[in-house]
């Protein structure tokens, strides 16, 4: 498939190319952060997990540092600080430090927490994805585990009253993963197509949590085939004696399209702009080919 069939059968792949976004993924981000007002109040401190190649990193930065620095180099104020982490390399983002490394790794949350100072961030993002597998089962597992470890280093670094966006693949276990997310923050969702976007507003953890709770929660959670989802929360519920899991693990969670009708459907084929008059059209390069790839 040419680079410019492409262009033509997926509208958000052309417009990334043209608006100088690493993907087209810097959409999504950029209704979500519309729709939900989520750079309103202070964001000082953004947290961008599995970033790479950089699309949401480059929504933080144009969107929250550049203003900032712009308006900073006048008044002297403070420039908002980025970190965003990722297995793999990532090339520079204006005003973004970068972290290559593995968010399911306890170590992350404390570099993340140092290059902070101590203090705590106000908004968290994932979108993590893993390699796709094909085994569907397998795959959304490894999904929810991703999930799951972005979730830990929320409890680590989130100011309490902060957000949380993640990315959540829709499959029989969302259930389980939206009752474990629920524990610790009011959430509504935003849908699009097999892939929703969690996004969770003004985190309150439980009375009395430390997050080394969550890391029981986690490993009891922790088995694809293991268990029913009653067995498991049932299991939760006996071990845990600070009680804070102990409340309904039925949740209901709103769901809230983003976007608007008139806007591009991404399941569209578009004609390319110079079509119409015989001209052909020149397809645009990527923005940021991939800086290690692995085949
Ligand atoms: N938000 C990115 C953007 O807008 O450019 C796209 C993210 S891409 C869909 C998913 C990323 O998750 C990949 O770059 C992958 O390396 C990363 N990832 C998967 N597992 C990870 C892990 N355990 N730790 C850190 N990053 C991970």
């Amino acid at each position: 498939m040419g680079k410019a069939c492409r262009d033509k059968r997926d509208i958000y792949y052309r417009k990334a190319k043209e608006e100088g976004w690493r993907a087209r993924s810097a959409f999504k981000l950029l209704q979500i952060v519309e729709e939900f007002n989520i750079f309103q109040g202070e964001v000082k401190r953004v947290v961008d997990l599995c970033a790479a190649p950089g699309s949401w990193t480059q929504v933080l930065s144009r969107q929250l540092y550049l203003p900032a620095k712009s308006s900073a180099e006048s008044k002297e104020g403070d420039v908002p600080l980025i970190v965003a982490i990722d297995l793999q390399p990532m090339s520079p983002i204006e005003g973004v430090i970068l972290v290559q490394g593995d968010i399911t790794n306890a170590l992350t949350a404390h570099l993340v927490i140092r290059h902070f100072d101590g203090s705590k961030a106000d908004l968290v993002v994932c979108d993590g994805a893993p390699d796709v597998t094909g085994l569907h089962d397998m795959d959304e597992f490894v999904q929810s585990q991703l999930i799951l470890a972005g979730l830990t280093i929320v409890t680590h670094v989130l100011k309490e009253g902060g957000k949380f966006i993640a990315k959540i693949f829709r499959g029989k276990d969302t259930s389980l993963l939206y009752s474990q997310v629920k524990f610790y923050i009011f959430l509504l969702l935003s849908e699009s197509s097999s892939t929703a976007f969690a996004v969770c507003e003004n985190y309150s953890p439980p009375e009395g949590f430390h997050p080394r709770d969550l890391y029981r929660l986690l490993e009891k959670v922790g088995s694809p085939s293991g268990g029913s989802h009653r067995d498991i929360l049932g299991t939760l519920l006996a071990d845990c004696s600070s009680g804070w899991l102990e409340r309904p693990n039925k949740v209901y969670i709103p769901f809230l399209a983003c976007g608007v009708l008139t806007g591009y459907d991404s399941d569209r084929s578009y004609p390319l702009p110079k079509e119409s008059d015989g001209s052909s059209y020149q397809s645009l390069d990527p923005v940021q080919p991939p800086i290690a790839p692995p085949y």
